[in-house]
Formats: C-alpha cells, structure tokens, sequence
C-alpha cells in the first residue's frame, strides 16, 4: 500500500458527556473530512508558535475558512520556557480583541507545550470554550493531547496551574511529523514504549517487530503505535481520570527520569531522554526488588536504545539522584516509591530504600 493512501483510524475516548475521538491519519490536515462536524461558531483561532506555525498554519487556515467566518492564528514563542502566564495572557488579548465570544473554537497547532496552553486557555475563556488538538511532536499525539491535564508553569514549579479540560476531538496528522527533529522522535518513543511494559506484553512484542520503523517514521508503523498508545493512556485514564491511582503507572521511568532532568538543568536531556534512561533504572530496580527476571530488563535495555534513546545515566553520586527523587511528589515517609515491575505487562508501585536505589543506579550510571 502507498503511504499516502494510509487510511486514517478513529480512537473513542468514552468519557460520558466528553466523549471524544482521535483521528491517526497520513494527510489529514489537508483533507476537509477532518474538519467536519466541529461545534459551529462565528470565529475560530489557531494556537501555535513560531516554529509550527510558518509550516503549517496556513493550511489549516485554509479548512477551517469553510466552517468559520473569522480564521485567527496567534503565534507565540517556542519552548518550555514561555509556557507561562505571560504567554497565556497572549492568547486571552487575542480572543478579546478578536471579540470571540463563548462559542469560538480554538486549535492547538504544535506540540505539548501548545496542546497545553491552548487548553488551558480554552478552559478558562469565558468560562469554558471548545477546543480542538492538533498535536505535531509525537510526544504531543501518544501522550499529552488525551487525558485533559491542562497547565501553564509556574516559577515555583511545572504545570503548576492549570485544570482538567477535554478537546472536541483530537487529530494526529502523522504526516506532520516529517519535519521533527530526529530528537524529538525519539523523545516520543520513549512514552510509547512505556506503555508496552505497564500495560500491553503484545504491543511490546510488537514495538520489538517494529522499532526500526518507527525511527525511520513509517507511515503505517506510526500509526499503530499512536493508535495503541491512546487506547492504552485513554484505557488507563478512564479508570483514573482524576489521578487517585492507576494513571500513576503513567509515570513508568519518570521518578529517575525526573531526577536526571533537574539534575541536568532542565532542557538539557529532552523529557523523553530522560523518561528512556529511567525507564532501564525502574527495570533494574523492579529485578533488584525481585519482581522481574534479569533477561526481561535486558530486553527493555535494548529496545530503548535502538529507539536511539541514552540508556545510561549520568555519572552522580546516588545520593544526588535520592535528592532530586525525595523532592518528586511521590515521595513518602522517607522511602521513595517508584512504578516498577511486576514482569512484564503489569506496573505496580514499591517503596524501595535507599540502599537498593543507589546499587541500582551503580549499574545504570557512567562509571
Ligand atoms: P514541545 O511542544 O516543546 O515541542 C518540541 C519542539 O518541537 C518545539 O521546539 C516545537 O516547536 C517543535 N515542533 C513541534 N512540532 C513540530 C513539527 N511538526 N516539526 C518541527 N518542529 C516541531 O514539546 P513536546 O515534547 O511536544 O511537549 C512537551 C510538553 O508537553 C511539556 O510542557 C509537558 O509538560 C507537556 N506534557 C503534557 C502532558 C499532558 O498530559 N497534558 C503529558 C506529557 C507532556
Ligand atoms: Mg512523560
């Protein structure tokens, strides 16, 4: 089959009354199929940056035209660092200005950072307006488009101040994904593979089929892995959809990875860098608590690596990752809780001591 004849694929994400659909597709910005059946309203403004935009928000101004009588596209600075109150307020002086009243529609064209701000945005304007996703790093369309966290930083913390907030739809244009860097591929896979591990022994079995096209970004391979991430993340939330405890294994490799990214100063490692090398330190802690065979961490240790991700950490004394971890949210009573194990396809959370934490990191650290 060519590529460009990719059919696209529908995920339900069934939440009740925001119940949403997630449309993983090759060429989909462009085809007016896309944008059907969106609520209907006077004006429509497109959240993006200054990288994202000049690729493609032209185009989506182009389809949505036919919906709306008014198209806006704010374009804000790119990077983590301006997901700030300062930023957001960009959006609100748009909206108003524009005088976009409680139906406006607006579209998050970038990656996690956009996806997040816009619907934060989206939550607060006027009480409330509808929001579409349109996430174009590969992070944004497996993990942070589905689930409805929404969040700006604060200088005090990360996505500190936000709200749960669901989209009208979401739409994963994978062929957008041509121009990411090489980089920031790989940093998505890392939250793909994780789903394997947690949740879903086939699809890791599959992800070791596949890994080669997935770095190569296989049209066709791309799409079952978004498709399967958001069916699990979405699967995983539903249970949990407020956080109490099951969407912690969400959190598989972050509590190291967390550590490795303060550690390094944020931005350094990208977050899916670090996700990956946390991912081989929870393997290692899950076989070091006894709960998961030496072979099975292996296996994990090497299809991290051929997504191209770092599967060793950076050479600290342990006693400075136990300093970044005790401060992660997780913490408690003194011994840190991670998300290992259980063999593979289960997750659970432990309590391990410090002890056992630093003769893990001596195996998974540079010398
Ligand atoms: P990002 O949004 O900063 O995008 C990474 C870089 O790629 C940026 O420079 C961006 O401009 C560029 N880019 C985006 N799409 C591109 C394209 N198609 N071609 C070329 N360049 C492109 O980072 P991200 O990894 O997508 O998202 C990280 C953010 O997501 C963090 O702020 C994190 O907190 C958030 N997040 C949220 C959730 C959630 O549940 N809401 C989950 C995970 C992560
Ligand atoms: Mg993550």
């Amino acid at each position: 089959m060519s590529q460009a004849s990719l059919p696209f694929e529908d995920v339900r994400i069934e939440l009740g009354e925001r119940s949403y659909t997630v449309r993983v597709g090759a060429q989909l910005l462009d085809d007016p199929q896309t944008w059907q059946g969106l609520p209907r309203a006077k004006s429509a403004v497109i959240v993006t940056n200054t990288t994202v935009g000049p690729l493609y928000a032209q185009r989506l101004v182009d389809q949505l035209q036919a919906h709306y009588a008014a198209v806006h596209v704010v374009t804000l600075p790119d990077g983590e660092a301006h997901k700030d109150w300062q930023t957001l307020q960009l959006i609100f002086d748009a909206l108003l200005r524009e005088e976009c009243d409680r139906k406006t529609v607006l579209f998050a064209l970038g990656g996690g950072v956009i996806g997040d701000m816009t619907g934060f945005a989206a939550a607060c304007y006027m009480r409330g307006v509808p929001f579409v996703q349109v996430p174009t790093t590969l992070l944004a369309q497996v993990d942070s488009s589905v689930g409805g966290k929404t969040a700006v930083n604060h200088p005090l913390g990360k996505n500190m101040i936000g709200s749960f907030y669901q989209p009208e739809r979401v739409v994963c244009d994978l062929s957008l994904l041509a121009s990411l860097p090489q980089r920031e591929v790989a940093a998505g896979l890392a939250e793909v593979i994780k789903y394997g591990p947690i949740f879903d022994t086939s699809f890791l079995s599959w992800l070791d089929a596949h890994m080669e096209d997935l770095v190569a970004r296989d049209l066709a391979a791309l799409r079952h892995a978004v498709v399967r991430s958001c069916q699990i993340k979405a699967e995983v939330v539903g249970q949990d959809e407020r956080e109490s405890g099951l969407r912690a294994i969400l959190n598989f490799g972050h509590t190291f990875g967390h550590a490795i990214e303060a550690g390094m100063g944020y931005g350094v490692w990208l977050h899916g860098e670090a996700v990956g090398c946390g991912m081989v330190m929870a393997a290692e802690l899950s076989r070091a608590l006894g709960i998961l065979e030496a072979s099975d961490v292996n296996r994990m240790r090497a299809l991290i690596q051929r997504a191209g991700l770092p599967v060793v950490g950076p050479a600290w004394p342990a006693q400075d990752y136990l300093r970044h971890m005790r401060v992660d949210k997780k913490a408690e009573n003194g011994a840190i809780r991670f998300v290992v194990l259980e063999g593979l396809g289960k997750a659970v959370m432990r309590a391990a001591d410090d002890e056992t934490v630093s003769q893990v990191l001596a195996r998974t650290c540079a010398p």
